[in-house]
C-alpha cells in the first residue's frame, strides 16, 4: 500500500526555472497529490500543462491556491505583494505558505502584513539556479547537493517547518536555518555582489567602440566569457533582488570599492607582493569550494 503524499495539493505561483524544477521534484518523488500553477501568460500556462508538471494552470493566483495545503511563491520578488493581496482571502486555514525568493527580510515583512494569521509562513531560498528562465528551463536535479536556506519567522509552527524541510530534502538539498537578515547579508556577498560586478563588466564592454567589441567576442574565452554567463541572468529577477536587498548590497559594494581602490593603488605603485598575496588567498577559497563540492 503506498503512503499518502507529503502534501495533498501544492500550488506553485510562477512556474519558471525554479517553480518548474520544484514541480518536477514533486512529481518524481510523489510528494503532491495535485499540483496547480499560476502564470500571467497563456503560453506559460500551456507549456506547463504540455510538460505534465501541473494538473491545472490558472491566470488568477486566488484560483490556483484554492484548497492547497502548500503554496509556493516562485515569481520574481516584485510580483509578491500583488499576489499576496490576491490570494489572502482564498488561502485554506492551516495552509503552509513558502517561497523561493533570493531576498528574505523585506519580503517576509510584507508577506506577514498581507497574509492571514491562519496560515503558516515558512520562507525559503534554494541556493541553486542557472541563467535560464521559463518552465522548459527546469530540471529535477537542480537542487541536488545544493543548499536550501529556511528562514522561519517568529512563532513558525515546527510541524510546518518540518514539512517544508522534508520537501527540500527529497529534492536532494542540504538545509540550513538562519534569520532573514543574516540570509540577506550572506547573499549580498556570495551572490548579489558577483552578479552586480558581472553586469558592470559586461556593460563596460558593450559601451566600447565597435572594433574593440568584435575582439571581445573573439577572445572572450580568456575570462570575459564566465562573466557573460552570469550577466545573462533574468533582468527582472535581478532588478527586484537589488531593489529589495538594497542595504546589504550597498554595504557589500562599499567594502568592495575600498578593496578595488587598494588594488588599483598596488598596481599603480608596482607592489607585486600585495597582488600576489591576495591572489594566493583567493586561490585557497576556490580550493575550499572544490573540497566542499560546491564548485
Ligand atoms: P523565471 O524562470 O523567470 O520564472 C518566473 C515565473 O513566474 C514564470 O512562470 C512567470 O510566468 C511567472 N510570473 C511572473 N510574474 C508573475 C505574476 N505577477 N503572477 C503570476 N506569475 C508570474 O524565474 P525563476 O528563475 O524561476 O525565479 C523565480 C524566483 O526564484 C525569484 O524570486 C528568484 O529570486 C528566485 N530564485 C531564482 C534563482 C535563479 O537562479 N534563477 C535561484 C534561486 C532563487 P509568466 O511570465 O507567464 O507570468
Amino acid at each position: 500500500m503506498s503512503s499518502a503524499p507529503l502534501f495533498g495539493h501544492v500550488a506553485l505561483i510562477g512556474i519558471g526555472l525554479i517553480g518548474s524544477s520544484l514541480a518536477r521534484v514533486l512529481r518524481r518523488d510523489g510528494l503532491a497529490g495535485r499540483i496547480t500553477g499560476c502564470a500571467r501568460q497563456e503560453e506559460t500556462r500551456a507549456k506547463a500543462l504540455e510538460l505534465g508538471i501541473a494538473d491545472a494552470m490558472f491566470e488568477d493566483p486566488a484560483e490556483a491556491v484554492a484548497g492547497a495545503d502548500l503554496v509556493v511563491f516562485c515569481t520574481p520578488l516584485g510580483a509578491y505583494e500583488a499576489i499576496a493581496k490576491a490570494i489572502a482571502p482564498a488561502l485554506s486555514e492551516g495552509a503552509i505558505v513558502t517561497d523561493v525568493g533570493s531576498v528574505k527580510a523585506p519580503v517576509i515583512e510584507m508577506l506577514t502584513r498581507h497574509l492571514p494569521d491562519t496560515v503558516h509562513l515558512v520562507p525559503g531560498h534554494p541556493v541553486a539556479g542557472t541563467e535560464h528562465s521559463g518552465p522548459e528551463a527546469g530540471f529535477p536535479e537542480l537542487f541536488d547537493g545544493r543548499w536550501c536556506i529556511l528562514t522561519p519567522v517568529e512563532g513558525s509552527d515546527p510541524a510546518a517547518v518540518e514539512k517544508v524541510r522534508a520537501m527540500w530534502t527529497s529534492a536532494g538539498s542540504m538545509i540550513e536555518v538562519m534569520t532573514p537578515a543574516h540570509h540577506d547579508t550572506v547573499m549580498s556577498i556570495t551572490s548579489h555582489l558577483p552578479h552586480l560586478i558581472a553586469y558592470t563588466i559586461v556593460g563596460t564592454a558593450t559601451d566600447l567602440e565597435d572594433d574593440l567589441k568584435s575582439e571581445i567576442v573573439k577572445f572572450a574565452a580568456s575570462g570575459f566569457r564566465d562573466f557573460t554567463r552570469i550577466a545573462a541572468s533574468d533582468p527582472v529577477m535581478w532588478r527586484d533582488i537589488f531593489l529589495n536587498n538594497r542595504e546589504a548590497v550597498l554595504e557589500a559594494l562599499g567594502r568592495f570599492s575600498e578593496d578595488l581602490t587598494a588594488l588599483q593603488r598596488a598596481i599603480r605603485r608596482g607592489e607585486g607582493d600585495k597582488l600576489e598575496d591576495l591572489f594566493t588567498r583567493t586561490r585557497e577559497i576556490r580550493r575550499a569550494l572544490v573540497d566542499a563540492k560546491q564548485a
